[in-house]
């Protein structure tokens, strides 16, 4: 038996998604930019995928975009805040993804801006208050990155709250929608928001392809330049097989939603019961945090650093939530950031509704021979 609890890291491929795929690349093989039939038929394609996820959204169909993932949304609009629209402060949350770190320290070091990271609670709860103080501190020169919910740890932000503190101070809220989209529902106008992203294999579409939603009113200039595609934002030839499976998935995921999230929460729930039977277990995040995500924390121990070879010798892929600096395994900045104990060991399930219970009681019987607690 092979179990695959990493549906956060990415998900397998729908098999309707694939028959979407597939039928295209045998018949639909034009260039979207051609004016003859082929290319009409392949324009009209991505058109109707463009539609399904602004729908999806609530968004306007010129506010979609297709980019090749969401690392690049992320990366192109902070650049452009900065860049294009002025803005010299970066805000973001401690438990942000990489992509925005990493996208912040480099705007810092080319262009002299100023970061500013706003502190979570040990449940991983973002601090409104020092938000607040930032924002009246900085207004109209800043730019808010602020996650919906957390891809380690699974806490979710409000983003009403926050979109209402950038909008009374002036400041441009961009959000990395990436574990929610197709997860819970996101509505581009009940939640003011100037930037959001996609990317379509967290939501069992195909690697390589995302979306980028751009509030109307923001005019930026092109992400590459030739021959004028996506509105000339994005030029190059769409990548029509992954816009037109990423729109299938994101329907389905749309369509199914509140049944996918009823099973995959009476999975989570039986594996936190289960793993009451284990000693010294805790689990890290908040109790009423994404539902496909499940964050362990292991007591230190002997087997305490082997746990993830051991679970994938057994046949259980799942993720740690730590990183080898100099060869020596240190907490994540997500996991550091709530003040999880150096020494313990902590791993992410991730749930998909392909996903049973009785993988479940597998993978607990399996960590009863592997865990720190019994050397
Ligand atoms: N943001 C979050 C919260 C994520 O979980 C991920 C992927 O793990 C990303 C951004 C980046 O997504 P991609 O690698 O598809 O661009």
């Amino acid at each position: 038996m092979r179990i695959y609890f990493d549906n956060a890291s990415t998900t397998p491929l729908l098999p309707e998604v694939v028959e979407t795929m597939h039928e295209l690349m045998e018949i639909n093989y034009g260039n979207p930019s051609s004016i003859h039939l082929h290319g009409r038929q392949a324009r009209s394609s991505i058109e109707a995928a463009r539609k399904t996820i602004a729908n999806v959204i609530n968004a306007s169909i010129g506010e979609v975009f297709f980019t090749s993932c969401a690392t690049e949304t992320h990366n192109f609009f902070l650049t452009k805040a900065v860049e294009e629209m002025g803005r010299k402060v970066i805000i973001y949350s401690a438990i942000e993804h990489h992509c925005i770190f990493h996208t912040a320290e480099h705007l810092k070091e080319v262009h002299g801006i100023e970061t500013i990271v706003i502190p979570v609670d040990h449940k991983g709860h973002l601090d409104y208050g020092v938000l607040e103080n930032a924002l009246k501190a900085t207004g109209t020169s800043a730019v808010v990155s602020i996650m919906h919910g957390n891809n380690e740890i699974g806490v979710i932000n409000d983003l009403k709250r926050i979109s209402h503190l950038c909008r009374e101070n002036g400041a441009l809220f961009h959000c990395d929608t990436v574990q929610t989209i197709g997860k819970l529902p996101i509505d581009v106008q009940e939640v003011d928001v100037d930037c959001i992203a996609g990317s379509a294999h967290k939501f069992f579409g195909p690697k390589g392809i995302g979306f980028m939603y751009l509030k109307n009113d923001i005019k930026l200039s092109p992400i590459f330049h030739g021959g004028s595609q996506e509105r000339n934002m994005r030029s190059g030839t769409e990548n029509i097989y992954g816009i037109c499976g990423m729109a299938k998935a994101l329907e389905m995921a749309h369509q199914e939603m509140s049944e996918r999230k009823d099973k995959v929460t009476k999975i989570k729930q039986h594996f936190i019961n289960r793993l009451q039977e284990l000693e010294d277990i805790k689990i890290n995040g908040s109790e009423d945090g994404l539902y496909h995500i499940l964050n362990v924390s292991f007591p230190a121990g002997p087997k305490a650093d082997l746990i993830m070879f051991n679970l994938d010798i057994m046949g259980i892929s799942a993720s740690s939530g730590s990183a080898c600096s100099s060869g020596i395994e240190l907490d994540s900045h997500v996991l550091q950031a709530i003040g999880h104990p150096a020494g313990r060991k902590a791993v992410r399930f991730s749930f998909s509704h392909f996903n049973t219970i009785e993988e479940v009681d597998h993978t607990i019987e399996q960590l009863k021979t592997i865990t720190p607690a019994l050397v």
